[in-house]
């Protein structure tokens, strides 16, 4: 595994096993509360810079935190706040901060996050938030894709879009996530089982939409901005370049104010994943991908 992936395994592990220590055993697990706890303050305010949605400052007095009031949706301030404490709780995050006087100003939310920390507490908060083996209960009782997606966002008081990244790294069945702004790909996850369907391409930042139904919805802001959601037939060759004999189900929603678009493809008839209790082990995967290969 490469030295940056594993340490953001790492980074969600750790808010994994934060949530734990503060005894959250349930959905929804509170970032304000484990603040509280750890005696830092937590402050809503303006903080009259573009696409800054919190900061955190450290010094001798104490620690506090900060998360924008331009931010509305209380799914976003949490996962604001979760990755704020995300600098606070990860290893070598506080020394950096003060070494850079103290503060910083974080742009949260699985977005385009350039520095190695911004990433590494986006993962805390996506682990702190939505731990494991909580994430896998919810998903136990409901249907493959957007369904789960959509029961484990209202449980533990995330984003959408947050908690499909979470599903896709988590789900014991083939499932995409897939980011995208206008006529172009913003960011897509995929989780293990679905990169063995046979992808041979995979999408990146800026890259065009491939002829589907999500870029048909997205030629029109009303879809959007008004959280309209569309389902369609499509298959790996449109999103992928793989086999076209894989078919996917797609499942589209608008996330209103932001522009963005969520496609959610996958499908009920794929087969599951039969490590999931160790998904993340590749070597495990490793010797499952033949067996796989005969089921195709
Ligand atoms: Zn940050």
């Amino acid at each position: 595994m490469a030295k940056a992936k594993f340490r953001l395994k790492l980074a969600r592990q750790r808010g994994e096993q934060t949530s734990k220590e503060f005894g959250f055993d349930r959905f929804p697990i509170d970032p304000f509360d484990i603040a509280e706890r750890s005696d830092i303050l937590v402050e809503a305010k303006d903080p009259q810079m573009d696409g800054v949605s919190g900061c955190i400052i450290i010094n001798d007095d104490g620690v506090g935190i900060i998360y924008s009031t331009r931010v509305r949706s209380q799914g976003f301030r949490r996962f604001t706040v979760a990755h704020e404490l995300g600098h606070y709780f990860l290893d070598g995050h506080p020394a950096e901060i003060e070494a850079t006087g103290g503060f910083h100003a974080s742009r949260a939310g699985f977005t385009q996050g350039n520095s190695s920390i911004e990433l590494e507490a986006d993962h805390f908060a996506s682990g702190l938030l939505m731990p494991t083996k909580l994430v896998r209960d919810v998903l136990s009782g409901e249907n493959v894709g957007m369904p789960g997606i959509t029961a484990l966002s209202l449980d533990a008081d995330t984003s959408l879009t947050s908690a499909a990244i979470r599903v896709a790294e988590c789900a014991p069945y083939p499932v995409a996530a897939i980011v995208s702004q206008g006529a172009n790909v913003c960011y897509g996850f995929l989780s293990e089982s679905f990169k063995t369907l046979g992808v041979r391409r995979f999408l990146r930042k800026d890259d065009p939409l491939p002829a589907s139904a999500t870029r048909e919805f997205n030629t029109d802001g009303t879809n959007i901005r008004s959280g309209k959601s569309a389902c369609a037939v499509s298959d790996l060759s449109c999103w992928f370049q793989g086999p076209s004999s894989v078919s996917l189900d797609e499942e589209i929603v608008g996330l209103g104010s932001y522009g963005l678009t969520l496609t959610v493809l996958s499908s009920e008839a794929l087969p599951e994943d039969p490590y999931e209790e160790d998904d993340e082990d590749e070597k495990l995967l490793e010797q499952w991908t033949p067996k796989f290969a005969y089921r195709r």
